[in-house]
């Protein structure tokens, strides 16, 4: 961002005392005011309710696949899908340590224990290579729409898809899902890597046989330096996690699986029982996709929140500024560097930012080491371990009590919120490894 911009944005009253409030890397709550009832908001809409269908249905096509290259889908039937469950005793705890009453119920949506890469990018990452490969499949008459996908799990397919590259840019999951599915089908993968990634994560991906390429700086640099890489390769597919509706799609199929599991749980989404949901934000296709894809199904009812480091408050700067990928925390003097590797974004998708910015409810702030003791107190109330990025959604009920009455009054939402239903989205964990987890549990001990 040039100075003459950045001496604009500064002198803007209403921005200024938000901008210091972030560059002091205080936690924050911020209520959205460009959000709309949904009917208005659907209207602005590049995607909609047939884009996510089409989605789901190319996810039920490979199940069957699914099924046979990763075992442990088989009891689900190759549909990749996490519990959702309630954390009584995480709410309790939550309620004492803040001292602030947290009305309604708590559950937690399991993404950390996703089958095939343990994340929530087993949603959007999967879906993206899937689509790529049937694309090339159909184009190449190796495929049609009503075949038994489960040929893809052969040495003709896998042979094919060896003339092709599939590429990526990273913080650590997107490229540990890409990496694994992709070369699973037989792929070429390169994983650019930002210097934020954690190791296991890049010994994993080369195990796997992925090329892992690593960079001293952060995550847009290595996105970039992907994206310009791949240009020149027209056999190589860049899955553009800043700018790819597939991605945006194949996390917004979580919805449709929600609706069921809450009727399993005999939830009510409706005018007197409201639900929120509060989601992990890094680059922002994950949380943007899942939010979308229930503003579609629950509309008005629902009412969701993105959280970020607040080391990391890119999407909510891009948000509040309206700039969006015009504007970076480095821009802002804040340096991007966060234990939630995850969430180390210094610049958000612009498409996420204006896709989402009539439907967001709002957007907050985390301390790296309320992400660590948020991950002890889970351990030691459900036995539940999350890695420090899929911590960040669990403050958000506390905050929203705390911090958002505005949004209350606004939204006419007082009387409800005894009946309100909130969901913390517990985006990645399962493979960490256990010495690492070991290390993380540590730190949340000496913040507490
Ligand atoms: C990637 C990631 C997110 C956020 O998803 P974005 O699409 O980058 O916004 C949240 N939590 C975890 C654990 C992640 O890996």
């Amino acid at each position: 961002m040039d100075n003459l911009n950045m001496e604009a944005l500064l002198l803007n009253e209403t921005l200024q005392p938000l901008i210091q409030s972030l560059t002091s890397l205080e936690e924050l709550f911020w209520v959205n005011p460009k959000k709309e009832l949904f009917d208005s908001s659907i209207k602005k809409s590049p995607l909609g309710l047939d884009d996510v269908i089409e989605a789901e249905e190319r996810l039920k096509r490979f199940a069957p696949y699914i099924a046979t290259a990763f075992p442990e889908t088989r009891p689900m039937k190759g549909i990749i899908e996490s519990l959702l469950i309630s954390i009584a005793s995480m709410k309790e705890a939550l309620e004492q340590q803040f001292n602030q009453k947290i009305h309604g119920d708590l559950l937690l949506k399991r993404d950390s224990n996703l089958p095939i890469s343990g994340s929530i990018k087993a949603r959007g990452g999967i879906y993206e290579v899937l689509k790529y490969a049937e694309e090339l499949a159909i184009e190449h008459e190796l495929l049609t729409i009503h075949k038994d996908y489960s040929i893809f799990d052969s040495q003709t397919f896998r042979d094919f898809f060896s003339q092709y590259t599939i590429a990526v840019g990273s913080t650590g999951n997107l490229g540990l899902s890409i990496g694994i599915i992709g070369t699973k089908l037989g792929f070429n993968v390169t994983v650019h890597m930002s210097s934020d990634a954690k190791q296991w994560k890049k010994d994993l991906l080369r195990k796997k046989g992925a090329t892992v390429i690593e960079y001293e700086s952060d995550y847009s640099k290595a996105v970039e330096e992907g994206r310009r890489q791949a240009e020149k390769d027209p056999s190589c597919h860049f899955v553009d996690d800043e700018n790819s509706m597939d991605l945006f799609l194949g996390y917004a199929v979580a919805a449709f699986r929600l609706v069921k599991q809450l009727e399993e749980l005999e939830v009510t989404v409706d005018e007197d029982h409201p639900l929120f949901v509060y989601l992990p934000c890094g680059v922002g296709g994950g949380p943007g996709g899942i939010a979308f894809g229930l503003k579609l199904l629950f509309q008005d009812h629902v009412h969701c929140f993105f959280a970020e480091p607040t080391h990391s408050p890119s999407m909510l700067l891009g948000l509040m500024t309206g700039l969006h990928d015009k504007i970076s925390v480095q821009d802002i003097g804040i340096d991007n560097i966060t234990a939630a590797d995850g969430l180390a974004v210094g610049r958000p998708s612009g498409f996420v930012g204006k896709v989402m910015e009539p439907f967001l409810s709002g957007s907050y702030t985390v301390s790296d080491d309320q992400l660590y003791s948020l991950l002890k107190k889970l351990v030691d109330t459900e036995e539940i371990y999350l890695e420090p990025s899929a911590l960040a959604g669990m403050i958000g009920p506390t905050m929203l009590f705390r911090d958002g009455t505005n949004y209350f009054k606004k939204n006419q939402l007082n009387k409800q919120m005894g009946s309100a239903t909130h969901i913390v989205w517990g985006t990645g964990g399962s493979m960490v490894p256990k010495e690492v987890m070991t290390e993380y549990y540590q730190k949340g001990k000496e913040w507490i």
